[in-house]
């Protein structure tokens, strides 16, 4: 401790007396003081979370570079190229990986109940946070599973318990994906039932849904599109409509509405690929128009045999709905991640693929709080790593694709707090 030595000297030559040394030992005292002070006065690290050496992919801020990132209060307060280690708590190294928002999937069944062979209340659903976290996805949007009669119900139960976010699109059908008749029934579809329920639950229900209708009227269709105009949100349109055609359909749609199960070979819906090979050309004047093309992939919603020529041919989905429910997650569809990494093999670079899994999809849900890592925004971010081998990417049809990369969920963070650790990147090393 060489100052406590020189303390003594001093000390030593006080007891002298000699006043220019009274001076020096009066300035040291003081200096002693102020340090004393000022440690006390010192603040410790002022951010919760920092994630330092990743490469950030923030589309809504046009970041594509190698970034440090800020946590605190849950929310991100800081991105900058150098933000020291000792201003943190807690300091996460992503060098090697990937940093972007938390994934957001506009199309999952989350209603989950104990109701046999139902998706509202029902065991075909699936619940949130068993899925979501793993593979990287903090936000999703249920597809229409509830409606106004049950959409509460949905809320109380699977909404409000769940560390996912979870928005929804309520089905015009007032009791939702309840199975028939119930769901067909078309005196239960209430446009102002609707809209009341929307402008209830404005921070939850980001529009409406159309899917279930073997009728050949027009009505439940109409019903749903004038509930999206009085609440100023966006229409999402499922596939099951048998009778009504694919043009009619995307020509009623207006801009920002959007279509699900885009990629689909099926008896019940016109494909988007026609035996040619070719994109219709109404569907490139719907896209061109501002209608939106989800993937809405689940277990029969993907073929290759539509997907890879509309990519080639300029039709390129808006977002990537994963229609995750039971069936889906076990077929080809196995999880958002595994649709991103799909899409690189069919061609699509890593920016626009996770584009279109966070700031594309924030805003076709008019969230543009979301999908975004701007300084105030809440702290929803997924690190990825990028496998590189040899992986195999499975359709509707059971037809493979090869591909030579992957992504993986490594850490999810919910509003500041780490939900999914895939090998410890956070975590203390363990000492016996
Ligand atoms: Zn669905």
């Amino acid at each position: 401790m060489p100052y406590l030595i020189s303390m003594s000297v001093f000390r030593g030559r006080v007891t002298r007396s000699h006043p220019i040394t009274i001076a020096l030992y009066c300035l040291l005292l003081f200096s002693n003081r102020s340090q004393a002070v000022w440690k006390r006065q010192t603040p410790g690290p002022q951010y919760d979370l920092l994630i330092k050496n990743g490469h950030v992919i923030d589309p809504k801020n046009h970041i594509n570079a190698k970034k440090d990132i800020a946590v605190a209060g849950g929310r991100i307060v800081k991105v900058d190229n150098d933000i020291p280690a000792l201003q943190s708590r807690k300091t996460i190294d992503a060098k090697g990986l990937y940093v972007v928002p938390g994934l957001i999937d506009i199309h999952t069944h989350v209603f989950v109940g104990t109701k046999a062979e139902k998706f509202a209340d029902g065991i075909y659903s699936v619940s949130p946070d068993d899925f979501t976290f793993k593979s990287g996805v903090t936000t999703v949007v249920d597809a229409g599973t509830s409606g106004w009669r049950n959409f509460s119900l949905f809320k109380e139960q699977v909404i409000d318990r769940s560390q996912t976010r979870v928005l929804a699109f309520l089905n015009i059908a007032g009791s939702g994906m309840s199975g028939k008749p119930l769901q067909e029934d078309i005196n239960d579809m209430n446009s102002d039932s609707a809209v009341v329920a929307i402008h209830k639950h404005k921070d939850i229900i980001v529009g409406i849904k159309i899917g279930h209708y073997e009728g050949s009227d027009w009505t439940p269709f109409e019903r749903a599109l004038e509930a999206g105009r009085k609440s100023n949100t966006p229409l999402f349109v499922e596939c099951h409509l048998p009778q009504f055609s694919l043009e009619d359909q995307v020509t009623k749609m207006r801009p920002g509405d959007i279509l699900t199960h885009s990629f689909e070979q099926v008896a019940e819906r016109m494909s988007v690929v026609d035996q040619q090979g070719k994109v219709r050309p109404f569907v490139l004047a719907a896209q061109k128009k501002g209608v939106l093309f989800d993937v809405g992939h689940g277990g029969a919603g993907f073929w290759f045999s539509q997907a890879v020529p509309a990519f080639k041919q300029g039709l390129v989905p808006n977002s990537f709905g994963s229609d995750l429910h039971r069936f889906s997650m076990n077929a080809g569809m196995k999880s958002m991640l595994n649709i991103m990494s799909k899409y690189m093999a069919i061609g699509m670079s890593i920016e626009d693929v996770i584009a279109r899994a966070t700031w594309n999809a924030a805003k076709s849900i008019k969230r543009e709080d979301l999908g975004n890592l701007s300084e105030g925004s809440v702290a929803d971010i997924t690190i990825l790593s990028l496998q590189n081998g040899k992986f195999g990417f499975i359709d509707a049809a059971g037809k493979k694709l090869e591909g030579n990369s992957k992504l993986e969920a490594e850490l999810t963070i919910r509003a500041g707090k780490i939900v999914w650790d895939l090998n410890g990147i956070a975590a203390e090393p363990w000492k016996q």
